[in-house]
C-alpha cells in the first residue's frame, strides 16, 4: 500500500481512469502529491461585495449580492437574450445571456438570495453584466457563502473537453486537500520554519489552492518559492563545497617579481575600481588552496583582457603555465597582439596556436610547453588537441564564454591530474538571479565599471523609409575618417521574407557608396576562414571604409577607429545579440553611433527590445529586460545546464530578493554544518540525497 499522498490520482474522488489518464498525459499528475503541488497561475479577489450604486465601468470585476426580481426575453434571432433584474436595495443591475436562455431561466428563482460575479459594462445608463457567475448566497449548509479569493489553473483544449476546466481542477482540490491535510509531513526543518516565520506546509499548501485572505495567500507563495529557491541553492553550495574539498588546486602562495614588475613598469594605464576588485578577488582565490572556478563578466570593453594577462602573471610567479583560449581566430590574434604588447621587454615566453600555425612552429610550440619553457599560450581550439600537453597548466582562462560547448571545456579540465584555476569570461551579462542557479557553483566577479574617457554610444532608432537619412550621415562619418559596420541577420534567403539579405544590402550599398570613393568589404559565415580574416584585416588597417557582415562579428572583434554600427532589420535580432552587435563600437575616443534600423510596423516585443537598446547602455540592465521579456528559460546557456528550471512557482525574473535570502540562509548552513550532520539539519540531508537523484553533473563542467 503506498503512502497516501503517493496513491494514482484516479482514485481521487470525482476523478476516475479517463479522467485520470488526461491529467496524466496534459498535466504530468499521477499521483495525489502531484495535484497538491499543481499551483494555480493567477488569482481573483473575490473578497469584496460591493454595492450597486458603487459599480463603476473601470471595475475588473464585481461581486454583489441580492434578489432577481424578474427575467424578460428580449430581441431575435442572433441578439435574443435573457435579462434578469438585479437589485439589492441600492440600485438594478441587468444580468444577460445570450446562450443557454431556456435552461438559465428555468433556473432562476425569484424568493432566493445569490451572489454575482462578473464584469460590469455600461449602456444608456445602465449597468449590466453578460455571462455572469451565479451562486445562491446561501448554500446547503445553511451558511452564507463568505468572499473569497478565486484560484485559477492553466489547463488545456484536451482536459476542457474531458470537462476538467479550471473550476473542476479546484473542485479536485476541494475534493483532496481535507484528506491530505494531516499527511502532508513538513519538508523543511523546523527551527527554520520557526526562525524564518514560514508558514507550515499543510497551511500553505491550503492556502495556495484556497486562499484565506490576501496576506495568507503572499505567506504561502513566499514558504513555497523560498523552499524551491532555497534546496536548489542549498544542492548547489553542497556540491560546490564537496568538490572544493575533493579537487584540491595549486595554491599560488606569491605575488613575485613577475606581476610586480608588470604592475609597477608596464601597465600603459591605471587600473579601474572595478578590476583592481577583479584581480583582489581571484587573488584570494587562487591563493587559497582551492581550485578557482571564476565566472568573470564584464561588459564589451570594460577590460577583462587586462584581468586575465595579470591573473596569468600570478601563475607565472607561482611557477605554472597558463592558456588563454578564444572563439575564434581573428580573436585569439588580437589577444596575443595585445599582451605581447602589453609585456612589452618582460621576459615571458608568449605563443600563439591555432589552426593556421604551421607545422614547424607547432612543433616548437608543443616542445616548449612541454619542457616548460613556454609561460603562456593564447590560440583557438586548437589548444584542446591531444597533442597539446603542458608541463605544468595552472591556470585555464577561457573567453567569451558562450561560444564555446560545455564538452570543450571540460576536456581542458582534464589537461591535468590536479585541476588547473579555471577563469571563463564573458561580455553577455547574465542576470544575477540566472548567475545564482545556473552557474552558482562558480564564483562570480564582474566589472561593472568602464575604463574612464569612453563617450556612451548613441542609440537611435530609424524606420525603412529614412534610409536616405542614414546614408547622409554615414557620408559625413566616413568624410571625418570614420569607419561603418553594417549588420544583417541573413545570409541567403532562403524563404520569401521581406527584409534584406546580406547580398542583396551588399549590391545596395555598393551603389550607394561607389568606387573609387568608397571602399566596401563584406565577411558572413559560409566565407572560407581565410577569406574572412582577410577581409577583417582589410578592414581593420583601414583600407575599406563599410564592413558589411552578418552576425560573425559579433564577438570581440577590435576596431577602434570603427565608430557606427548599423544593424538592419532589428526586429530579428535578439536583445543580447544587439547589445554584442552594440559593442563592436565605442572602443575609440571618438563619439560613436548605434543605428537601429526596423520595418514601420513593430510586434509588442520587438518594439520594447529596440526602446531597451536606445535607452540604456548597461548590459545588465539589458539581460535583466531580456529575462523579462523572454523567461529565464530562454536565456543563453541555461537550456544546457538542465538545472531546475522546471520551477513550480518560483521565477527567476521576479523573484530575486527572496533568491538571495534563500542562498544567504543556505550558505551559513553549510558554513556551520557543512556534512548536514547535526540532527537538526537531518531532513535537508534526506532532501538533498532525493533531489540528487535527478541531478546532471555540473561541477567538472567549467
Ligand atoms: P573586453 O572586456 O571587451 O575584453 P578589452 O580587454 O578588449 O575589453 O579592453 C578594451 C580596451 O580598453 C582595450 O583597448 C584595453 O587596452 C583598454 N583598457 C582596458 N583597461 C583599461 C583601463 N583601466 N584604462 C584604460 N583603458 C583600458
Ligand atoms: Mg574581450
Amino acid at each position: 500500500m503506498p503512502e497516501f499522498l503517493d496513491q494514482d490520482i484516479k482514485f481521487l474522488p470525482g476523478v476516475g481512469p479517463r479522467r485520470a489518464s488526461l491529467l496524466n498525459s496534459e498535466l504530468k499528475i499521477f499521483t495525489f502529491r502531484d495535484l497538491l503541488y499543481y499551483f494555480p497561475f493567477k488569482y481573483v479577489d473575490r473578497t469584496r461585495f460591493y454595492n450597486i450604486k458603487e459599480i463603476d465601468s473601470k471595475l475588473p470585476y464585481i461581486q454583489v449580492k441580492g434578489r432577481i426580481t424578474g427575467t424578460e426575453v428580449v430581441g431575435e434571432g442572433r441578439s435574443q437574450r435573457l435579462v434578469a433584474f438585479f437589485t439589492d436595495g441600492t440600485g438594478i443591475l441587468e444580468l444577460v445571456w445570450f446562450k443557454g436562455i431556456k435552461y438559465v431561466r428555468s433556473t432562476l428563482n425569484t424568493t432566493k438570495q445569490y451572489v454575482v460575479f462578473g464584469k460590469p459594462t455600461e449602456f444608456n445608463g445602465q449597468y449590466n453584466i453578460v455571462h455572469p457567475e451565479l451562486e445562491e448566497a446561501d448554500n446547503q449548509q445553511g451558511k452564507q457563502v463568505q468572499g473569497y479569493i478565486q484560484a485559477f489553473y492553466n489547463t488545456t483544449e484536451k482536459l476542457k473537453k474531458g470537462f476538467l476546466n479550471s473550476k473542476a481542477i479546484l473542485k479536485l482540490q476541494q475534493n483532496l486537500f481535507p484528506l491530505a491535510k494531516g499527511k502532508l509531513k513538513e519538508t523543511l526543518p523546523a527551527w527554520l520554519v520557526e526562525k524564518y516565520h514560514l508558514l507550515s506546509l499543510p497551511e500553505a499548501i491550503g492556502n495556495i489552492h484556497f486562499p484565506q485572505n490576501p496576506n495568507a495567500l503572499r505567506k504561502a507563495e513566499y514558504r513555497l518559492k523560498f523552499e524551491e529557491l532555497f534546496y536548489i541553492q542549498l544542492k548547489i553550495l553542497h556540491l560546490k563545497a564537496d568538490r572544493q574539498t575533493k579537487f584540491r588546486g595549486h595554491p599560488f602562495t606569491i605575488i613575485g617579481d613577475y606581476f610586480n614588475e608588470f604592475f609597477h613598469n608596464h601597465l600603459p594605464f591605471e587600473l579601474t575600481g572595478a578590476q583592481k576588485r577583479v584581480i583582489k578577488e581571484i587573488r584570494k582565490d587562487v591563493g587559497s588552496g582551492k581550485q578557482m572556478n571564476r565566472l568573470l563578466q564584464g561588459d564589451v570593453g570594460s577590460g577583462k583582457t587586462m584581468v586575465g594577462l595579470m591573473t596569468m602573471l600570478m601563475a607565472l610567479d607561482n611557477g605554472f603555465q597558463s592558456s588563454m583560449m578564444a572563439p575564434t581566430e581573428i580573436l585569439a590574434n588580437q589577444h596575443y597582439d595585445s599582451i605581447k604588447k602589453f609585456l612589452g621587454n618582460m621576459s615571458v615566453n608568449v605563443r600563439l596556436l591555432t589552426g593556421s600555425t604551421k607545422k614547424s612552429e607547432r612543433k616548437e610550440i608543443h616542445e616548449q610547453l612541454e619542457n616548460g619553457e613556454l609561460h603562456i599560450l593564447i590560440g583557438t581550439h586548437a589548444l584542446l588537441e591531444e597533442k597539446v600537453k603542458f608541463k605544468n597548466l595552472g591556470m585555464v582562462i577561457v573567453d567569451e564564454q558562450h561560444r564555446f560547448g560545455v564538452a570543450q571545456r571540460a576536456r581542458l579540465w582534464r589537461k591535468n591530474y590536479v585541476p588547473p584555476h579555471v577563469l571563463v569570461m564573458t561580455a553577455t551579462p547574465i542576470p544575477r538571479t540566472l548567475a545564482m542557479t545556473v552557474y552558482g557553483d562558480l564564483d562570480v566577479s564582474v566589472i561593472d565599471e568602464l575604463p574612464p574617457g569612453r563617450k556612451p554610444i548613441k542609440t537611435m532608432h530609424y524606420f525603412e523609409n529614412n534610409r536616405k537619412k542614414v546614408y547622409d550621415f554615414m557620408r559625413k562619418e566616413i568624410e571625418i575618417g570614420r569607419q561603418i559596420y553594417m549588420v544583417y541577420p541573413l545570409i541567403s534567403e532562403s524563404e520569401k521574407m521581406d527584409f534584406k539579405n546580406l547580398e542583396e544590402g551588399y549590391k545596395h550599398i555598393k551603389t550607394a557608396f561607389p568606387e573609387p570613393k568608397y571602399h566596401v568589404s563584406m565577411v558572413h559565415g559560409k566565407m572560407r576562414p581565410k577569406d574572412k580574416d582577410a577581409e577583417m584585416m582589410r578592414f581593420k588597417n583601414g583600407e575599406t571604409n563599410i564592413m558589411v557582415a552578418t552576425t560573425v562579428i559579433e564577438v570581440g572583434v577590435d576596431v577602434p577607429n570603427a565608430s557606427v554600427m548599423i544593424i538592419e532589420s532589428t526586429e530579428r535580432f535578439g536583445l543580447s545579440q544587439l547589445h554584442q552587435l552594440r559593442g563592436r563600437v565605442g572602443r575609440g575616443a571618438e563619439q560613436s553611433f548605434c543605428i537601429l534600423m526596423s520595418k514601420y510596423k513593430l510586434g509588442a516585443e520587438s518594439r520594447k527590445r529596440i526602446e531597451t537598446m536606445v535607452a540604456t547602455n548597461d548590459g545588465f540592465e539589458i539581460a535583466e529586460a531580456d529575462m523579462k521579456l523572454r523567461g529565464p528559460g530562454d536565456i543563453e546557456g541555461t537550456q544546457q545546464s538542465g538545472m531546475a528550471f522546471d520551477m513550480k512557482i518560483a521565477n527567476l525574473a521576479k523573484d530575486g530578493q527572496i533568491l538571495q535570502y534563500a542562498r544567504d540562509i543556505a550558505t551559513d548552513i553549510l558554513t556551520e554544518d557543512p556534512a548536514l550532520a547535526k540532527p537538526e539539519n537531518n531532513l535537508l540531508r534526506k532532501q538533498l540525497i532525493a533531489l540528487r537523484k535527478n541531478h546532471l553533473n555540473w561541477s567538472s563542467i567549467s
